[in-house]
């Protein structure tokens, strides 16, 4: 085999054993490969109980009032650190242990509600957002999620007040979006009452600020010359563990204290393993699904507060004798912002409740929000700072220390460009199997094999005659529905025809999955806009509201959604892709 392909059985090896295995109910975007809008998990647009609501409406206010009188962001990004007064403040709100089980002394918050209360908190400061993310959302998420009883009793107490603080070491020099390469290794000790963890993290959030470490390393498959990653939980007191860089200093969340530390020898008790022995992959990607559904609340936060810097700005600052709002081009970018972060707001909300609902694998969906929202907040940034103009380059505006905190959203927790290619993949696997089944068959025919390409090409089949329905309850959105049906039904032509045209060599073609994952992430996001349009439409009926309230911002996001699918679809065929791999492939040599 070449090393190509050796690279390839890998891969393959590595989605076989993370893409969750047996059936399991179809999710909303795997549904939309395949031509289906499965509206049960979409619509109604879900709403936090009342219960909850007057619960989370509580911590909410005290959340504000503690981060208004003790949140100074200009200081933490001045000082490159998050006092901890303010980390104190935050444990006593209960925003360190927001999803933990009351049992544990956790909030027992559901992931909407939690989401809500990451919004503000990442509409005032990316550090802490950042901070909390790393602590709560993935550093102590493996705990709660994988933990036995005993280590939750043994560990989350003391976290989920912030007493102790947690992270997450995934990143390697060698690991860094190819999150599987770990070489960071654990070999048992003889007797098998613990591992002895040798090798390197970098780029740790909280590396220096954590009593807890979810570390993932490398252990040996009994009975095969093979590895797989494990999680363990280590803590900086054991002897071995050395830190080499407890505040590694960067452009922007500089509060957020970013490390490298080696484990020289480091004796780990099995006790301390999380999840089963040799499923840390698995572990280590479902903790990072939590971690991206917050990072959506976070950009949805930031990109309010760059809508409301924006507009008060357009409205008070003259220049030819005129408020800038007054200007097309300003109204422009105002108009798009209100429409983006209307749809953050949505997305983020429809994934977190697929979360709380139980939707089994949600990979999908938590990567669409991530990639979604950490761009569209890039986009609102810019452009507000160009509103703004000359003012917002200077530090006595939020915008700088905005632009230089937001960065980070496009690389961390699964680069873009990563998560891009994941999106078409994962989510055309399933008519890609059905269509390989139906080849195959072709190829070689069997009884057993014509029967399962028989109900596969049916599959196949009735996803391209149907236009799938989306029942929304408005009548004056009937319209928008209808022409989402038709997109999801394009989409699901294009899939297809992508798929019989290229075979496996699309696995290598990522401007081809770049058109497929961003039509893919448009239709979630505008499913999750009028989802949340119907139900507000609605409520307004019911409350007798005018129709003068329509939610303009909504509509746009639709139109300009819709727009975008098209323009993804139609670039499949009318492109400039060989012309673009040449230049790049004369410049790289
Ligand atoms: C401030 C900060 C905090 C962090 N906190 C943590 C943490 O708490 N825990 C943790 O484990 N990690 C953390 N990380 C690490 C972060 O998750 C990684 O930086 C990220 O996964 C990317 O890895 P890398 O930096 O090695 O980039 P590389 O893997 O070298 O990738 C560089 C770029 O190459 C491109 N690229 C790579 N692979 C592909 C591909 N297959 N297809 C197309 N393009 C590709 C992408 O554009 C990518 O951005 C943090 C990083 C930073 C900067």
């Amino acid at each position: 085999m070449t090393e190509t392909e050796v690279q390839r059985q890998k891969e393959i090896q590595q989605a076989e054993e993370l893409l969750f295995a047996g059936p399991q109910a179809l999710g909303f975007a795997k549904g939309l490969f395949q031509g289906h809008f499965v509206s049960d998990w979409v619509m109604p647009y879900p709403r936090i109980p009342p219960a909850q609501q007057t619960e989370l409406d509580k911590t909410l206010a005290e959340l504000r009032e503690f981060l208004d009188a003790k949140l100074d962001p200009v200081a933490v990004d001045r000082e490159a650190d998050i006092p901890r007064e303010v980390i104190d403040g935050l444990g006593r709100v209960g925003v360190l242990g927001m999803t933990a089980p009351k049992g544990f002394g956790g909030c027992g918050f559901t992931q909407m509600a939690n989401c809500k209360v990451l919004e503000e908190i990442g509409s005032r400061c990316g550090s802490t957002s950042v901070f909390v993310n790393a602590h709560h959302s993935i550093g102590i998420r493996a705990l709660i999620l994988f933990g036995t009883n005993e280590q939750k009793q043994t560990w989350l107490p003391k976290l989920v007040t912030g007493e102790w603080l947690g992270a997450f070491a995934l990143t390697e020099k060698e690991a860094g979006s190819d999150a599987a390469n770990v070489q960071m290794h654990a070999r048992p000790s003889e007797d098998g009452s613990h591992f002895i963890l040798n090798g390197e993290k970098r780029y740790i959030t909280n590396a220096a600020i954590a009593r807890v470490l979810t570390v993932m390393a490398r252990t040996p498959v009994p009975g095969s010359d093979k590895t797989a990653i494990t999680a363990f939980l280590v803590t900086p007191d054991m002897p071995g563990f050395e830190m080499l860089e407890p505040r590694m200093p960067k452009m922007g969340i500089r509060g957020t204290a970013t490390g490298r530390f080696a484990l020289r020898d480091v004796k780990v008790p099995k006790e301390n393993i999380l999840g089963p022995p040799g499923k840390g992959l698995k572990v280590a990607l479902t903790v990072l699904d939590f971690g991206r559904t917050t990072f959506g609340a976070c950009c949805t936060g930031a990109a309010k507060t760059c809508l409301r810097l924006a507009t008060q700005h357009a409205n008070t600052r003259k220049q030819f004798n005129k408020t800038l709002g007054n200007f097309h081009l300003v109204k422009k970018k105002i108009a798009r912002m209100a429409a983006d972060a209307y749809a953050m707001e949505a997305m983020t909300t429809m994934t977190a409740s697929l979360i709380d609902r139980g939707l089994e694998d949600y990979m999908l969906e938590t990567a669409m929000l991530k990639v979604f929202t950490t761009e569209r907040l890039w986009e609102a940034i810019n452009d507000a700072f160009q509103i703004h103009g000359g003012s917002a380059y200077f530090v006595d505006l939020p915008l700088e220390r905005m632009v230089r905190d937001a960065r980070i959203n496009q690389i961390g927790e699964g680069s873009n460009e990563v998560l891009t290619s994941f999106i078409a993949l994962v989510g055309m696997r399933g008519p890609g199997m059905e269509f390989k089944e139906i080849y195959d068959t072709m190829l070689k025919p069997s009884r057993a094999g014509i029967g399962r390409a028989w109900t596969a090409g049916m599959h196949r089949l009735g996803a391209t005659v149907r236009i799938p329905d989306v029942p929304v309850r408005s009548a004056e959105l009937k319209s928008f529905a209808n022409q989402l049906g038709r997109l999801i039904w394009r989409f699901n032509f294009a899939v297809n025809r992508a798929l019989i045209a290229y075979r496996e060599p699309i696995l290598d073609l990522q401007l081809v999955q770049e058109r497929i994952a961003g039509a893919a992430m448009d239709l979630f996001a505008s499913t999750c806009v009028l989802s949340r349009l119907d139900a507000e439409t609605q409520f307004g009926q019911r409350n007798g509201e005018s129709p003068a309230s329509k939610n303009y911002a909504a509509e746009l996001f639709l139109r300009q959604s819709f727009r975008r699918i098209r323009g993804f679809l139609a670039g499949l065929s009318d492109n400039d892709d060989k012309a673009l791999l040449a230049a790049a492939n004369l410049v790289l040599g």
